[in-house]
C-alpha cells in the first residue's frame, strides 16, 4: 500500500525533512493525524494559528465570505479589506496598511517603500541594514536580507542594498550607516534565529540612532505581531515605535495574509508602486478581520503574556530537575529552551511519539509557540509529555 509518505517521496519536491505525522484535523490546541492520534500542538502552524485550530471566529467569517465574494481585482473596493486596515491602524503607531499574501512579500513591500523614501528624501540612498541571525523569507531579494549563511549559500549572486550587522549591537548599525543606508529592519525578538531577545537598549537606541539620520526604522513583526510577545504588536513590549512595521503568521488566524503598515510621513508609495493580485483579496482580509478583532476584544495579548509566564516557570522547573537544559528564554509564548548539547532533533521526535508537536529551531534548542489561546492545563499537559521525551531522546 502506498503511504502519504511515499507519495511526498515520489511527487513532491524534496525541500524539508518532515517528521513522520500526516495531520488531518485539528480543534483549539490539539491536532489529530491519519491514524485519529491526538497531539498537543506547540508548533500552531508555525506561530500561524494563533486563536488555536478552526476557532470560530474565523471558520465563520471565511465560510460567509466564501459564500459572498471570494476575489476581485484591486480596481475596485471591497469591505473586507478596509475593515481590516481599520483595525490594524486604529490599534497601532502606524497610519496606512497595504496587504500581501506572505511574510517574505509583506517585507519585500517594506524594502520597496524605504528605497522609494530613500530615493524622494535621503539622496537615492537604497541600502537597507539588517541583521545576522535574523530571518525575513525566502524571496530572492529577502534571502539577501536575511543574515544567516546557510540560506544565502545557494543562491549567489545575492540582490544588491543589503547589509547584514550583529544584532543587538548599535556600534555595528552606526559603523554600517552611510550615504547609501535609507533604512534599518530587525526583528523585535528574532524568532527563527533561536528567540533571541535584544539586549535592553538596543531598540530604543536603534530608533535615536534612525532619526538623527533620518534613516526608516522597519520591524519585521511577521512572528512577533498579533499578541504572541504578550503585548498586541512586539514593539509595545520594548516602548519603541517603528515607522514600517511587517506582519504575517498570526494575523491571519490560519489563512495566507500579510501586511506592512507605515507611519504617514513615509507612506511614499503611489499609484503603479506596488500591487498583488491575491493580496488584501476579500477571503483572506475578512478571516484576517475577524482573528484581529477577536485578539483585540477578547485581550488576547495579556493571556499570551500570562500563559507564557506560566510556560516559562514550568520550563524553569524542568532546568533545575534535568542538568542537560541550559536555558529558558522567551517573551510571551515565544518561548525556546536550550540544551547543553545538540540533542533538540532527537527531542522533537521523541515528543512527536508523546503526542507533542515542537520545532528543533537550533540544533541545541527547541522553540515553543502554541495558540495564544492555549490553558493551564494544556500546558501541564504539554510539559509532562515534554518531560517524558526528553527523557528518552537524551538517555
Ligand atoms: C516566517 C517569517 C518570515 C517569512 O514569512 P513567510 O510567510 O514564510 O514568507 C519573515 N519574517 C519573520 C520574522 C518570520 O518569522
Amino acid at each position: 500500500m502506498t503511504t502519504w509518505q511515499d507519495m511526498e517521496r515520489k511527487y513532491y519536491m524534496f525541500v524539508v525533512r518532515r517528521q513522520p505525522v500526516v495531520i488531518v484535523r485539528g480543534q483549539g490546541t490539539r491536532v489529530w493525524d491519519e491514524n485519529a492520534k491526538e497531539y498537543l500542538d506547540f508548533t500552531a502552524g508555525w506561530a500561524v494559528n494563533c486563536l488555536g485550530h478552526c476557532h470560530p471566529a474565523v471558520v465563520d467569517a471565511i465560510r460567509s465570505q466564501a459564500a459572498t465574494l471570494l476575489q476581485t481585482s484591486n480596481q475596485f473596493y471591497t469591505i473586507p479589506q478596509l475593515q481590516l486596515a481599520q483595525a490594524l491602524v486604529d490599534n497601532s503607531c502606524l497610519d496606512r496598511a497595504f496587504f500581501s499574501n506572505s511574510g517574505a512579500e509583506a517585507n519585500e513591500g517594506a524594502v520597496k517603500l524605504a528605497r522609494k523614501y530613500g530615493k524622494l528624501h535621503r539622496n537615492g540612498a537604497y541600502e537597507v541594514i539588517t541583521a545576522m541571525n535574523s530571518f525575513h523569507g525566502r524571496t530572492l531579494a529577502m534571502v539577501a536580507a536575511t543574515g544567516q549563511p546557510h540560506y544565502q549559500e545557494n543562491w549567489k549572486p545575492l540582490a544588491e542594498g543589503f547589509v547584514n550587522v550583529e544584532y543587538s549591537d548599535l556600534e555595528a548599525v552606526k559603523r554600517a550607516t552611510t550615504a547609501k543606508t535609507c533604512a534599518v529592519m530587525v526583528e523585535p525578538v528574532q524568532g527563527e534565529g533561536g528567540v533571541i531577545i535584544p539586549q535592553e537598549g538596543y531598540l530604543k537606541a536603534l530608533r535615536d540612532w534612525c532619526d538623527q539620520n533620518n534613516l526608516l526604522l522597519i520591524f519585521d513583526e511577521v512572528q512577533t505581531g498579533v499578541g504572541r510577545l504578550g503585548t498586541l504588536w512586539g514593539y509595545q513590549s520594548f516602548g519603541v515605535e517603528p515607522d514600517v512595521m511587517t506582519l504575517a503568521k498570526g494575523m491571519g488566524g490560519g489563512v495566507p495574509i500579510g501586511a506592512f503598515l507605515a507611519k504617514e510621513r513615509c507612506a511614499v508609495l503611489e499609484p503603479g508602486d506596488h500591487g498583488s493580485t491575491f493580496g488584501g483579496n476579500p477571503l483572506t482580509t475578512a478571516a484576517a478581520n475577524a482573528t484581529v478583532r477577536y485578539v483585540i476584544e477578547h485581550d488576547i495579548p495579556a493571556r499570551a503574556k500570562d500563559m507564557g509566564d506560566y510556560l516559562r516557570r514550568g520550563l524553569e522547573a524542568l532546568q533545575a530537575k534535568h542538568s542537560f537544559i541550559s536555558q529558558v528564554r522567551g517573551m510571551g509564548l515565544l518561548v525556546a529552551l536550550q540544551f547543553n548539547s545538540e540533542v533538540s532533533g532527537k527531542v522533537v521526535a521523541a515528543c512527536n511519539e508523546e503526542g507533542l508537536l515542537l520545532n528543533a529551531v537550533r540544533p541545541n534548542a527547541i522553540r515553543f509557540m502554541p495558540p495564544l489561546t492555549i490553558s493551564r492545563q494544556e500546558i501541564d499537559e504539554g510539559l509532562e509529555r515534554l518531560e517524558r521525551g526528553m527523557l528518552k531522546a537524551v538517555a
